[in-house]
């Protein structure tokens, strides 16, 4: 028997004409290349959505178009969101700190023949233009009076687009399984892979990161979406904001900026925040420095990678903030895991709640989860067993674009049993909490046991004047492989290779302790922050261990 419920498609559009009639007054505010503080509201804003759409029209661009961004976080970037996928196109999001090579693969592989690009990030384009066929029509993300000098013909002004425009746009109603985004892996290997978003994945997204134990979204908070728009559509935030009538608060260029971050906190009274650890780090480092707090922040969200319990104790202990860690990825929209306590939890010390925080979080309705032995047998949540994490679900992708969307594919990255392959290696406690060991390709196997990277790089980044720490498996004769921690001191500070042992000595087990430490002005990384840990293989290529 057939149900009678209306088969509404889920559109991207329903959000824009939600938020339009229910939070007309909610502010954005953003910070641009040509205004350091822009305001506008939800009123304008989707006005300003229809007449992108009339400019898209008369652009030439048509339903199924890839349309490129290559934009910080802003208004006109969220208004290139819902005008490009309200419309039927697909917003591809480019990451402009990507390795010039993988920024050109990227736009020549998605075929993108419109772009619209920051002007702080033109010059990327202009170098770049002779190795991109397709593009036809760059636009500006500015106004008039702050358009570049370019040597790019043709180029084109957005506020003047805008402003020729009508304000009236019927948003078309299609079947909801249409691509609305796309965004590439970095990819340390091989070329990056474009992970293909719908309207349906990115609307159940938004519903589930919006519930009160995910993130609590509500028309109460306001939030600093420090994580870019240009990774993960940074991680949902313009999608669940505008569905609640969260007010917005938009970096910008300045993401990296802890003064910038610090005065958008404090005089737009932020609520919430969501960023990897590297920028908590700075923000936190920059408000020591100046003796100052941020006395409305309740909550930071961490992702991307492992949050650091430093990042944790000095968000509650300097600014009586609450740590919440989110485990996700570029093919699962990204919300996988987030932290969140139980029932039964309440009298937990604050040690033991830290120890949770720095688990990976608890999973979300919508993405099942099951950890597996290397032959492919599900192992227990029991909080001891480790293996490869799998995950399933309506947000999680089924294949790569232009790549191969066979389960069991060789470059289908989801298997037979319709499980999608993570490549993190993780344990899962009785009461649901992730806990991600490693990547797939980062543990370190010695001798018949699995060394977790991350636990030890977590244990060394507590010491105070440890900036950063990464950790790679290295030959060895006995082990085949064992540990190699590689250390940058703190500005100014510097430490023998016994003292980082001795510091580690209480707090890893025998088997994890790192055979050697070594040394190292800076480590490098990938476009999204990232430890390079490749780049780092290849720096420690002929390394070996001292005789014991
Ligand atoms: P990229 O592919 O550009 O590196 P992603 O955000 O897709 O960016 O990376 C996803 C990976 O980041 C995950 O598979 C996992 O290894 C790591 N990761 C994400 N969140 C966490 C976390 N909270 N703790 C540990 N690792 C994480």
């Amino acid at each position: 028997m057939q149900a009678l419920m209306m088969n509404s498609q889920l559109m991207i559009s329903s959000i824009l004409k939600h938020a339009e009639k229910n939070f007309p007054d909610v502010e954005m505010v953003s910070v641009t290349v040509d205004n350091p503080r822009h305001r506008q509201n939800n009123r304008q804003f989707a006005r300003r959505c229809r007449q992108l759409a009339n400019v898209l029209k008369r652009l030439g661009a048509k339903f199924g178009d890839r349309i490129g961004t290559l934009a910080w976080n802003d208004y006109r970037h969220m208004e290139l969101y819902y005008a490009v996928s309200g419309s039927g196109m697909v917003c591809h999001t480019i990451n402009p700190r990507l390795f010039p090579e993988q920024v050109a693969y990227i736009i020549n592989h998605a075929e993108d023949r419109i772009m619209f690009v920051d002007a702080l990030v033109l010059p990327l384009v202009e170098a770049l233009k002779e190795h991109l066929p397709k593009l036809e029509t760059v636009v500006v993300l500015t106004d008039r009076a702050h358009m570049p000098e370019s040597k790019l013909p043709g180029l084109l002004c957005y506020e003047e687009l805008l402003a020729a425009e009508s304000d009236e746009f019927d948003w078309p109603e299609f079947d909801e399984n249409t691509a609305s985004g796309l965004c590439y892996t970095s990819g340390t290997t091989g070329n990056p892979k474009g992970v293909v978003y719908s309207h349906r994945s990115t609307i159940l997204h938004a519903l589930a990161g919006s519930l009160p134990d995910v993130t609590g979204a509500s028309n109460l908070e306001t939030s600093l979406p420090v994580v870019p728009m240009f990774h993960v559509n940074a991680w949902g935030a313009p999608y669940a904001a505008m569905m609640v009538g969260t007010k917005l608060v938009l970096p910008g260029p300045k993401m990296a900026d802890g003064e910038t971050l610090t005065d958008l906190i404090n005089s737009e009274q932020v609520t919430v925040a969501s960023g990897v650890p590297t920028i908590w780090l700075a923000l936190l480092d920059y408000l020591s420095a100046n003796k100052m707090t941020v006395p409305t922040l309740a909550r930071a969200s961490v992702g991307g990678a492992a949050c650091p319990r430093i990042i944790v104790e000095r968000f509650r202990n300097e600014h009586d903030c609450t740590v919440v860690q989110g485990w996700g990825m570029t093919e699962t929209s990204p919300l996988g895991t987030v932290f969140c306590l139980k029932k039964g939890m309440e009298n937990l010390t604050t040690e033991e709640v830290t120890d949770l925080q720095c688990l990976q979080g608890r999973g979300v309705f919508g993405i099942e989860m099951c950890i597996v032995d290397e032959n492919n047998e599900e192992l227990p949540w029991d909080g001891k067993a480790f293996g490869a994490l799998k995950v399933r679900g309506p947000w999680v992708t089924r294949g790569y674009y232009g790549l191969s969307d066979v389960p069991g594919d060789e470059d289908c990255p989801v298997d037979e049993k319709g499980w999608f392959q993570t490549g993190d290696v993780a344990s899962i406690t009785p009461e649901g909490f992730l806990k991600i060991t490693d990547r797939t390709k980062d543990v370190i196997k010695s001798g018949g046991e699995w060394i977790s990277s991350i636990e030890i790089e977590n244990a060394a980044v507590n010491h105070p004047d440890i900036a950063e720490a990464a950790v790679i498996g290295r030959y060895h004769p006995k082990w085949t492989e064992r540990p190699l921690l590689i250390v940058v001191t703190s500005a100014g500070k510097t430490l023998g290779r016994e003292d980082v042992l001795g510091f580690l000595q209480d707090k890893l087990h025998k088997m994890a302790m790192p055979d050697d430490v070594v040394f190292l002005d800076e480590l490098p990384h990938t476009a999204t922050g990232k430890i390079n840990k490749l780049g780092l293989r290849e720096i420690f290529a002929d390394y070996e261990f001292p005789a014991a």
